[in-house]
């Protein structure tokens, strides 16, 4: 049986800031959760699945506990936005408050399998029961934002393309970036439910400028990297984006859209197109 405690891995990675992972979830969807330590204010970026006691974990470690902590989603997707309910203070940004403060699963885009999860957390743990629980949002993000820590600020950059509430979280002074699901060292994900190509080229050319003032991202999957990398990595994107691509992301949005409705069913949208797309790309 896997306690909260061994549950979760923790490790620092830069001054005042720590990843944490899911260890015994075996995926690529295993999400990276960074504490980002400040003087006045802790904030966890995006909180895994939820299986666990995460906000527990954390006061453990001493990692968040002797000042308010703010936990916020880069976006509304299960393995970032699932351990959100365990924390009084949480944010997101404005087009996903709906489908958390909803436990829209759909929009969560929840999938699990039972072997994803090895060992589960008790033995009567079954992968088709985990659901996104809905969580009260405290604050609504929007572009330009800032969360202010006290000796550090993040700025708010609203991206959508993955999702239509994707954020990337700026720190100017420590010339980081806390990238979501918008840039990772792996293939880029543009066709889930509302995720939408056209938006996801323009938030890619609107990091690019950035990209030369980062030292290091912080992504929601995988390895850290450079700003070197990331220009790269969005140029490689906004490269690829032609017709063809378009068109299967297109094919491969419906086919995830009508997965997702038949394990999701009592959260299926009244505003998706016929082919299951619900960017507004379509509508
Ligand atoms: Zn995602
Ligand atoms: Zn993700």
């Amino acid at each position: 049986m896997a306690m909260a405690d061994q549950w979760f891995s923790a490790s620092q990675v830069a001054e005042g800031v720590h990843l944490v992972r899911e260890r015994f979830y075996h995926s690529g969807n295993q999400a990276n959760i960074w504490v980002v330590q400040g003087t006045e204010q802790d904030v966890v970026v995006d909180t895994g699945l939820g299986i666990q006691n995460l906000r527990g974990f954390l006061e453990d470690q001493e990692l968040i506990g002797n000042k308010p902590t703010l936990a916020v989603a880069t976006h509304v997707h299960f393995d970032h936005s699932g351990g959100l309910y365990q924390f009084p203070e949480v944010a997101i940004h404005k087009n996903e408050v709906e489908a958390l403060e909803k436990g829209d699963n759909f929009e969560t885009v929840t999938f699990l399998s039972d072997s994803e999860i090895v060992p589960p957390p008790t033995r009567k743990w079954k992968a088709s029961n985990y659901r996104v629980r809905a969580s009260k949002v405290t604050r609504t993000l929007e572009e330009g934002d800032v969360i202010d820590l006290g000796d550090r600020r993040l700025q708010v950059l609203h991206v959508p393309g993955h999702s239509r509430g994707s954020i990337v979280l700026h720190d100017q002074v420590n010339r980081q970036l806390f990238s979501g699901d918008t840039a990772y060292m792996g293939s880029l994900i543009d066709w889930l439910p509302y995720s939408c190509v056209s938006d996801y080229v323009q938030s890619c050319r609107r990091l690019q400028a950035l990209a030369p003032d980062i030292h290091t991202v912080f992504p929601g999957h995988f390895e850290t990297f450079s700003g070197q990398r990331l220009e790269s990595m969005l140029t490689d994107y906004i490269n690829s984006a032609g017709v063809l691509h378009r068109a299967t992301a297109g094919v491969m949005g419906a086919l995830s859209s009508i997965v997702l409705r038949g394990r999701n069913t009592n959260n299926i949208p009244a505003k998706c197109c016929f082919y299951g797309c619900c960017c507004h790309c379509c509508l």
